[in-house]
This record gives structure tokens, sequence and C-alpha cells, in this order.
């Protein structure tokens, strides 16, 4: 579980992102992040994998706080989290598998894993998660022959390929029409309550944050300004 205390970030420029955002998410729940641009979303998901550095408060994911370890310590831990982003950024010259098996390794390592070709079992396993993304027969695609929504499906068995224990996802549905986006949402709600994964969602579009998560956690100014189900924010606005 993910447990965020107190957790501040004044930029150097003397601007304040986010201020006492205290927030645990349990295993298997997926929280749907929202708030007017500017609310420190963005900074929020960017302090959880130290993007950015928090100036204030604790991250803990098990037991390890991500906001106090080292930087040689960070390329480990941050294999345990998984990313999910808006413009998928997917490597175009490769094929759906690559871009999977990349996702186990770090782009760098795979390289020079690919030369020395990848063991059957890392290969089987990435075939099953295509599979449960609906992307078997796509597999030796390149990437940039895939539309919009296969090419997220591809960034969801990606980001699963490291076998995360966190997921954080930057509007995922930004760049996609609203029967991909639903089609997408489901789909990493599935897989999150099947595997028990925690995870963040930032999300701009508040009906479909409604329709697909348990818990809603409003932002305005850098601060939590609602925390709930998301029938509750019905009845706030
Ligand atoms: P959101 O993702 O909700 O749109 P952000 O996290 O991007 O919000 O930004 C929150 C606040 O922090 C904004 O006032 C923004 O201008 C400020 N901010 C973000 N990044 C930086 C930065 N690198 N330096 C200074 N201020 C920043
Ligand atoms: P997003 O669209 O993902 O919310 P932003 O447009 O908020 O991204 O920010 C883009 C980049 O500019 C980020 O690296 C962010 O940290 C930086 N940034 C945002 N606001 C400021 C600011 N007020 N001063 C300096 N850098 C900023």
């Amino acid at each position: 579980m993910l447990q965020i205390d107190n957790l501040g970030k004044t930029f150097a420029t003397g601007d304040t992102a986010l201020a006492n955002v205290s927030i645990d998410v349990p295993k298997g729940q997926i929280l749907g992040l929202i708030g007017p641009s500017g609310a420190g979303k963005s900074t929020l998901i960017r302090c959880i994998n130290r993007l950015v550095e928090p100036t204030e408060g604790a991250i803990r994911l098990g037991d390890v706080d991500l906001a106090r370890v080292s930087a040689r310590e960070l390329r480990h831990q941050r294999r345990r989290i998984g990313m999910i982003f808006q413009e998928y950024s997917l490597v175009e010259r490769l094929t759906v598998m690559e871009n999977v098996l990349s996702g186990r390794l770090g782009y760098v390592s795979f390289w020079r894993s690919w030369t020395r070709r990848f063991p059957a079992e890392d290969i089987q396993r990435a075939f099953r998660l295509l599979d449960r993304v609906g992307l078997y027969e796509q597999a030796n695609k390149r990437a940039d022959a895939l539309s919009g929504g296969q090419r997220q499906r591809v960034g969801i068995a990606r980001a699963l390929a490291q076998d995360p224990e966190l997921l954080l996802v930057d509007e995922p549905t930004a760049s996609l029409d609203p029967k991909t986006s639903r089609q997408i949402m489901r789909l990493i709600t599935e897989i999150c309550a099947e595997r028990q994964l925690p995870a963040i969602v930032n999300i701009h579009d508040v009906p479909l944050a409604q329709q697909f998560v348990q818990r809603i956690v409003g932002l305005q100014d850098g601060r939590v300004v609602f925390d709930g189900p998301p029938e509750g924010l019905n009845e706030q606005t």
C-alpha cells in the first residue's frame, strides 16, 4: 500500500505546488486525482516517482519512504512503480512485443539484453500480458502501426511487465475518443483489482473518473479539498 503523509513541495521560485497532502491508497484501490489546471496533480505524481523532489513529508511504499531514498537507490525503487502516460511514449520503430519487454528492463538495459535474446519465460510472460490487454495478435506489429487505444494497451502491458507494486497513471485517456477512453479505464480498473495494485490516476475527465474509480481526491491550490467516493462529489458541487 501507498501512504503519503503530509507531503509538501515548494519550488525554488517560491511557488507552493503541494501543502499538507496526506493520502493512503490501499492495495487494489484506484484513486482518481482531479482538480483545475495548476492544482498540483502533476507535481504529486512526479513527487512519488521523484522526478520532483518533495520539500516535506513522507511517501511510503511498503516499508520504504520514497521521499528519503538516495539518488543511488532511486533507480531500484522506481522499478516498483509502473507508469502509464497520456502520450503512451512507446518506441515507435519497435514492435508491440519489444515495447512490452522493454518495460521489464528499462530502455537502456533492454538493448543489451535484446542482442543476447530474452529468456523464454520473459517472452511467455509478455505474451500473457498482451493477451490480457487484447493485443496477442498484434505482438509483431510495429508500435507506429497501432490505433490510439491499442497504443495505450501496449503502455498498460509495458507497465505491468515490470511487476509494479504501484501504478501511476497520468491522463491516460486525454488523447482518446470517449468510447475508447471508457474501454481503457475499464481495463485499468479491472487489472488493478485482479492484481491488488494500488493506483493513482490523474484524470481531467470528471464524469469518467466518477464512472470508474471508487475514490476521488480533489486538489486545489496544492491542497486536498475533497476525498471520498464519487457520489459525494455530486453533493458537494
Ligand atoms: P496540475 O498538474 O494540477 O495542472 P502542476 O502540478 O503542474 O498542476 O502545478 C502546480 C503548481 O506548481 C502550479 O502553480 C505550477 O505553476 C507550479 N509549478 C509546477 N512545476 C513547477 C516548476 N518546475 N517550477 C515552479 N513552479 C512549478
Ligand atoms: P502538464 O501539462 O503535464 O501539467 P505543465 O504544463 O504543468 O505540465 O508543466 C510543463 C513543465 O513546465 C513541467 O516540467 C513543469 O514542472 C514546468 N512548470 C510548470 N509550471 C511552471 C512554473 N510556474 N515555473 C517553472 N516551471 C514550470
